[in-house]
């Protein structure tokens, strides 16, 4: 095909002009000449980085068509869409694998690893990782095994893919049409209006709610009605499920017993006794006892605490809860104790305004300024684009930002690399980021107005993108995100949401959307008192999601099954302290480690929370803004990206090896010595 704008191996991607049908021609020309070299190389004798280089130039120039497919998938997906990535997807998974296994490369980076410069820390890393990863991938397999691993790869990225399309039909078929206003009380005004909106637009008397995250929340926190909140907390904690409203439509179930199942094959093939320890392979923890330790560890100091919390919900509530009654009774007692209606604080946070502050976050922290362009293409209206520059180096890159929930986009929240950064022999380039939340988005008169909560959440994506733009490594391979251990990734954002919760950066990131007035001072007080409200709750409900992935992945045994719910209920019995019911499915619903790329890894999250919490207490004791704390972060960590390894790079930060405490001090669950 002529012109097609995902065969744009430089710049941005040309947003306005692609479409699904350049999908699969641009994914057959990039594979085929990627192909072509790759033979070529594996031809070529090593004798120096150089040699790597081609590599880089090679992957990077597949993710530059593949990634915006990826991303418009998930930010603007439509039938043709998913069709062409659905037809392109095996493609790319079976050229990965390929690479993964190539004998040739892989002799290649053995020799080289003999002629590189001993002292040049980034290329060896280079080359540890490459080696490491082909052993991950099998290379040194017989034939068959070989060609049995590359299948699995292949049956695995499918059925990932198939469990997340499921999860999203059973998400966007949901609708439920209210018709008295007692059924929708509580609800909030500007929810209302748009199921009121919702409804004309189909010709409806009343109201229209979907099951979009925001709207579940919203029914979860503000239905008076319970029957209304029974009602999303079934069809939400079914989706694509063999219960609840669209019971075996979608059902992922038998999806989770094939997975589990070739997780476990691929693993033994490699010669390790689980999934759990293959995924630890590339994790700063280093055995599966390590992990289960810790979150065991976290589980003992937490329960008590969560089960007080659980208590006072109770004797506040005056009956027992439900699961449907914890998010609207949180709120009701939050609201008691601290005059502090989540929504209440909406006006404080226009968007506009919290994104701004963020910025000068940035700038006084890493000395980075976000300029927004109007002539850059994006995929959406509500889509933007920021250039990133410094006061030394100028423009050093990019950020697309696309914050607002809409129909066929993906929820949740995340960052993505559009480009990575690059500074190498035929291959230049500054890095740019996607930034993706699902806010409400604004109304007719009015900007998005966030909760304190969506602020966090910001500035969380917004840490992952600076650890992508601030890199100063020239290899793709260990730039920003890439070659940091899934542990660690999430370091650099739960650090930064620390910014969003300090007095003296309140003034920038709020500014109520009438008076323009920042959020008074005795109220934040009162919000940074509720920083620890049912953080005990909190706490084990995450413990309880990282113990059940951990353990499913670690004590799998083909002669025995899945046992999903069999573990799952171990887990609950042993972590939490309430019980859902048993229409509970919540597993089918587990994107992260079934459909995404956390498998036996969510434990990170907290793993990589000790980190975050560790590494501000640095900035808590030297001064929030601290010039110097944050001249050593940014080199340590954020300049690092991959290109060394996580635990002393976050030692030479810190002065010491990893503690708890911040965390436990900071959920406000004190160390065993304070408990009384
Ligand atoms: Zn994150």
């Amino acid at each position: 095909m002529l012109n097609n704008p995902l065969e744009k191996y430089s710049g941005l991607p040309a947003f306005e002009a692609i479409r699904p049908e350049h999908v699969e021609p641009a994914v057959a020309t990039v594979l085929a000449d990627a192909r072509e070299r790759v033979a070529k190389l594996g031809n070529e004798e090593p004798t120096t980085v150089d040699w790597a280089v081609e590599l880089e130039r090679i992957t990077d120039a597949v993710h530059r068509v593949w990634g915006p497919v990826v991303h418009l998938n998930a930010v603007l997906s439509s039938p043709e869409l998913r069709a062409a990535y659905n037809e392109c997807l095996p493609l790319i998974t079976e050229f990965g694998t390929e690479l993964a296994q190539n004998r040739e490369l892989h002799a290649g980076f053995v020799a080289l690893e003999k002629c590189v410069d001993p002292d040049s820390a980034i290329e060896r890393q280079l080359i540890t990782h490459a080696l490491r990863d082909f052993r991950l991938a099998g290379v040194a397999l017989d034939d068959d095994k070989r060609r049995r691993f590359a299948d699995l790869a292949q049956e695995l990225a499918q059925l990932q893919a198939t469990f997340e399309q499921n999860l999203m039909d059973a998400t966007d078929d949901f609708q439920h049409h209210a018709m008295d206003k007692p059924e929708v009380a509580g609800l909030p005004k500007d929810l209302l209006e748009r199921a009121r909106r919702a409804a004309e637009d189909n010709e409806l008397d009343g109201w229209l709610l979907a099951l979009d995250p925001p709207t579940y929340i919203s029914v979860q926190t503000h239905a008076e009605s319970e029957d209304l909140r029974r009602l999303y907390y079934e069809a939400w904690v079914t989706r694509a499920s063999d219960q609840g409203p669209h019971a075996d439509r979608w059902d992922n179930g038998s999806l989770i017993d094939q997975i589990l199942e070739l997780r476990h094959e691929a693993s033994r093939l490699l010669g390790f006794n689980s999934y759990a320890e293959f995924s630890l392979a590339t994790k700063m923890a280093s055995m599966p006892s390590e992990v289960l330790k810790f979150l065991e560890n976290l589980a003992v100091k937490s329960k008590p605490v969560a089960q007080r919390e659980l208590d006072e919900l109770t004797a506040f509530a005056g009956r027992e809860l439900k699961p449907w009654d914890l998010a609207y009774f949180a709120e009701r007692l939050k609201q008691d104790r601290f005059a502090l209606a989540d929504d209440e604080l909406r006006p404080y946070f226009p968007l506009p305004r919290v994104l701004e502050g963020m910025f000068r976050v940035a700038e006084t922290l890493f000395d980075v300024r976000l300029t927004e362009r109007h002539d850059v293409a994006t995929w959406h209206p509500d889509a933007r684009f920021f250039d990133v520059d410094t006061s030394d180096a100028g423009v050093i890159g990019g950020v697309f930002v696309d914050l607002y929930a809409r129909p066929n986009k993906r929820g949740g929240a995340w960052m993505d690399e559009c480009i990575i950064r690059a500074n190498l022999a035929g291959l230049e380039q500054q890095p740019v980021a996607y930034l993706v939340c699902n806010f409400n988005p604004p109304g007719e008169s009015q900007p998005s107005l966030l909760t304190h909560n969506d602020v966090v959440t910001l500035f969380h994506e917004f840490g992952h993108s600076l650890h992508h733009l601030l890199t100063e490594i020239d290899f793709p391979s260990l730039s920003g995100i890439n070659g940091v251990p899934w542990d660690a990734v999430e370091l650099p954002s739960q650090f930064f949401e620390n910014y969003a919760w300090l007095p003296e950066v309140l003034p920038w990131i709020s500014g109520h959307v009438d008076t323009g007035k920042p959020l008074p001072s005795e109220k934040f007080e009162t919000l940074n008192d509720s920083r620890t409200f049912l953080a005990g709750l909190a706490m084990v409900r995450q413990l309880e999601l990282a113990l059940f992935d951990f353990r499913l992945h670690d004590s799998y045994d083909p002669d025995e099954g899945t046992r999903v719910e069999d573990v799952l209920s171990a887990v609950r019995n042993e972590v939490a302290v309430m019980l859902p019911p048993a229409f509970n499915r919540f597993s089918c619903t587990f994107s992260h480690i079934f459909g995404g790329g956390y498998a036996a890894g969510y434990y990170s999250y907290k793993w990589a929370e000790v980190l975050a919490a560790d590494a501000f207490s640095a900035f808590a004791s030297n001064g929030s803004f601290d010039a110097e704390t944050a001249a050593s972060f940014r080199r340590s960590i954020l300049a690092a990206g991959g290109s060394r390894d996580t635990m002393d790079a976050f030692t030479e930060f810190r002065g010491r090896a990893p503690s708890l405490e911040p965390l436990l001090r900071q959920s406000g669950i004190a160390p065993d010595s304070e408990v009384a």
